[in-house]
């Protein structure tokens, strides 16, 4: 294995939507942990069309003399994952950390991020302790993890948290995606060679609601499921076979049993009615699968993702420049 690539500088990319009250504090917190990293940073915030005052508080901030601070101005709300998306196309560090603007994640959690990646991880996600959420994020998060991690093989513990650091060629993997639809961990995990995951502290929200309603929520699990897999659609298949099957064995059972107690006990035929009936359902399914599976396949060739990506390309050539630079 050859040794992992020096981290020099770091990048921290931050969607922020409507976060005008806990925006100084982020800010502030995130300056002061960056700069016990020892290495060089900048923070990139990206406005994803906020009504308040947000927009002009990050310009304030990246006009500051002597600031770090990037602001990234979307001219309309596009949603976080695409906010982040926009950040990374603007990053310029070898090291990329994203997390939430609320202070949930806490930003003293950085350093040890970067510690982590520095040990030659490619991915660096987060699993949150105690997490301050509500009840029922919290059962739905569970249930999609577990979808994830039986769908992938991975055992990738959160897939919710945004505080994660990816090495600079992860970030441009996922800017090579075309779809409009992602869900950042996740498309990053399928570009991960070497991924890790440490426990982290998370907050409650202290300002302002969450920006995702019951509906958007809904919006973030399709996007979730549809970047991950095109497997549900081939569950109608596995489904309408099922019905199909079923169907078949009870109108066989019912032939016997008519010519065993009569027509009467077979109702007039009701019974035989209906196991033909699932038979056709089924069929309708497994119809409907074959659909999916063109459509499946229909959508992957549209998001376009690249069919590979090379990390690195390690030749004679390469190395005696190297070793040239070094004398
Ligand atoms: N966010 C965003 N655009 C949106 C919704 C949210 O940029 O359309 C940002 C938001 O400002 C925050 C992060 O995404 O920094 C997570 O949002 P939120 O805290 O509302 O989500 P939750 O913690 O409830 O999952
Ligand atoms: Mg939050």
């Amino acid at each position: 294995m050859t040794k992992p690539e020096a981290i020099h500088k770091v990048s921290v990319v931050i969607p922020v939507y409507n976060e005008q009250e806990s925006l100084p504090e982020l800010i502030r917190r995130t300056t002061a942990a960056c700069e016990t990293l020892g290495k060089d940073y900048e923070i990139l915030l990206v406005d994803d069309g906020s009504s308040d005052e947000s927009a002009a508080m990050l310009s304030d901030a990246a006009e500051a003399p002597g600031s770090h601070v990037v602001a990234v101005l979307l001219n309309r709300n596009y949603g976080q994952h695409n906010a982040i998306m926009a950040g990374f196309s603007h990053v310029t560090g070898d090291l990329i950390v994203t997390l939430d603007a609320d202070l949930q994640n806490p930003p003293e959690e950085i350093p040890r991020l970067v510690a982590k990646a520095d040990e030659g991880y490619d991915v660096v996600g987060t699993v949150r302790q105690n997490r301050q959420d509500t009840w029922f994020r919290k059962r739905a998060s569970r249930l999609i993890n577990r979808l994830i991690q039986s769908t992938t093989g991975k055992a990738m513990g959160d897939y919710g948290c945004m505080l994660r650091a990816y090495r600079r060629h992860i970030i441009d993997a996922m800017l090579h995606c075309h779809e409009r639809s992602t869900f950042i961990p996740i498309l990053a995990n399928t570009f991960a060679r070497k991924a890790i995951e440490i426990p982290v502290h998370h907050a409650e929200r202290e300002f302002g609601e969450s920006k995702y309603s019951f509906m958007r929520l809904i919006n973030l699990m399709y996007d979730l499921v549809t970047c991950l897999t095109t497997t549900p659609l081939r569950m109608l298949s596995v489904f309408g076979s099922i019905i199909a099957v079923l169907g078949f064995t009870l109108s066989v059972l019912l032939v016997v049993l008519r010519f065993a107690f009569g027509p009467q006990w077979a109702a007039e035929g009701v019974f035989m009615l209906f196991a033909v009936l699932f038979m056709f359902i089924g069929a309708q399914f497994v119809g409907m699968g074959l659909l999916g599976e063109y459509i499946g396949r229909i959508y992957t060739d549209v998001r376009a993702r690249p069919r590979y990506f090379i990390q690195r390309v390690v030749s004679r050539d390469s190395v005696s420049t190297s070793e040239e630079n070094q004398q």
